[in-house]
């Protein structure tokens, strides 16, 4: 009786953690937020320093910015010796 009680058990858990796990998988695919390429590659010419001289919290902000706001490309201090800004003016060009 006991051991139909713990195979009973480990089965509803199983199917329990199965219905979860299909249904979370579901709901990521159906929910699932795209973001515009440019941002990642825009992030990945930016400096990285995160200080914060371009007005925004962060690189990662300044580059949803200039993607989805239109902010100008040369707010970036420390990458303007390096050429970020002609850089960024290239990726906003070629993917639009
Ligand atoms: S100024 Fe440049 S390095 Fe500093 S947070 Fe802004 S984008 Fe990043």
């Amino acid at each position: 009786m006991e051991m139909t009680i713990f195979v009973y058990s480990i089965l509803l858990l199983g199917v329990m953690g199965f219905i979860t796990g299909f249904g979370l998988a579901y709901l990521a695919k159906k929910f699932e937020v795209k973001e515009d390429p440019r941002v990642e590659k825009i992030i990945k010419v930016l400096p990285g320093a995160n200080c914060g001289m371009c007005g925004y919290p962060g690189c990662s902000a300044y580059a949803h910015a200039i993607v989805e706001k239109g902010a100008p490309y040369d707010k970036c201090v420390p990458g303007k010796k390096s050429g970020v800004a002609e850089k960024i003016k290239k990726i906003m060009e070629e993917e639009s």
